[in-house]
């Protein structure tokens, strides 16, 4: 079946009592013993989770998925999978929290990681430890939209017999199946495009038949009890039934914008792979299915003149997040902090579903 009809008719069953075409919200937190569909507790089962869950395999063709309350929950889910002891190897740009999360606090547990460029690949196969278990990609990442190659680095994780997980955020689904390509694991912020409407926070998990932290993954969930509610997960799959739509004219959009950007002296550099300029979009080519609706650009003046054009829009909200109908602008260096490694002039764009010729008015004046 192709994706847009699996995104609609996944985890969507008529109800056989009322007939109603879409489901209700489960807000019980208990169910009586002995009911046909096994369920105990809604911290460990609910049936509105568990049609995303359904839903979001179906998608990215795996055997199992695991619900969140938000995606650094299901990235932090998959590294407490590990243990003490063990050593990952993380994307040197991998998202700004889960760079924070490995070095503030998993660090004191156990947890050992490298840093690299994992557009390096001989330097990704270096890096591997004898007690290395994971590789973790982010394809594109935040910010920077550098690509990786998924099946390459599944060719080293795979010799070298650890597991590969990817951060698909920014991709989605519809632009990339990092499973098909070699990965154990893949994980997404549903914050983002998955909700696409911008209310509602929540992350997930899905992963390949039999990958080996698949048990310790379902013990954190329901354990653990970072789960989402029953009216997110009703949400988000409410989301997901436009999110191929979405996604085509998100691509259409950024791809519209990264081309007038790119040919604009007032900007130096314009991230995004959809762009033949960009070093990975050979490799983007290859894996995924369209470029996204992100961008990132480098203005001429610097950290003051970022500031300034990131206040300057009218349509662009300055915001962090991304991934809703709206578009979204932030200078990301100022939000990430003291710690940022990103570039001062450097602002981050996300590309909403508002006209591109709108889009691009507001920003051609805000760049003044
Ligand atoms: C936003 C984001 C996350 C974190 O997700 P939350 O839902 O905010 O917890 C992780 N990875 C990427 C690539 C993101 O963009």
């Amino acid at each position: 079946m192709n994706l847009e009809t699996i995104a609609i008719q996944a985890g969507r069953g008529t109800d056989s009592d009322t007939g109603a075409v879409m489901p209700a919200i489960n807000l019980t937190t208990t169910y009586k013993r002995g009911n046909a569909a096994g369920m105990v507790y809604s911290r460990t089962d609910n049936p509105n989770r568990a049609a995303l869950e359904d839903c979001l395999v179906a998608l990215e063709s795996g055997a199992v998925g695991f619900a969140f309350s938000s995606g650094m929950a299901a990235v932090a889910a998959v590294f407490q999978a590990l243990s003490s002891g063990d050593h990952i190897v993380l994307a040197d740009d991998t998202y700004f929290g889960v760079r924070e999360l490995t070095i503030d606090i998993l660090s004191r547990w156990g947890l050992q990681h490298s840093l690299v460029d994992m557009t390096d690949i001989d330097a990704v196969a270096d890096s591997i430890q004898a007690n290395t278990r994971m590789i973790w990609i982010e394809t594109p990442s935040n910010p920077m939209l550098k690509i990786t190659d998924i099946e390459a680095i599944s060719k080293i994780a795979r010799e070298a017999n650890v597991m590969l997980g990817v951060d698909g955020t920014w991709a989605t689904p519809i632009l990339q199946q990092p499973l098909r390509l070699g990965a154990d694991y893949v994980v997404h912020s549903t914050t983002k495009y998955l909700g696409g409407h911008s209310d509602l926070t929540g992350g997930i998990v899905v992963a390949r038949e039999a990958a080996p932290l698949n048990e310790n993954l379902q013990v954190i969930q329901a354990t653990g009890g970072a789960v989402p509610s029953a009216f997110d997960c009703w949400l988000l799959l409410r989301g997901i039934r436009t999110l191929p739509l979405r996604m085509r004219q998100h691509c259409s959009n950024a791809m519209a914008i990264a081309r007038i950007l790119e040919a604009d002296p007032r900007v130096h550099t314009v991230h995004y792979p959809g762009l033949q300029s960009h070093p990975g979009h050979s490799v983007a080519v290859r894996q995924m299915s369209g470029f996204g609706g992100m961008l990132s650009i480098q203005v001429e003046g610097g950290e003051d003149k970022a500031a300034i054009v990131c206040g300057a829009t009218k349509i662009f909200t300055e915001a962090t997040s991304l991934g809703g109908v709206e578009s979204l602008i932030e200078h990301r260096a100022l939000v990430e902090g003291p710690t940022s490694r990103t570039p001062r002039d450097l602002i981050r764009i996300s590309i909403g579903l508002e006209h591109p010729d709108d889009l691009m008015a507001d920003l051609d004046k805000a760049l003044g």
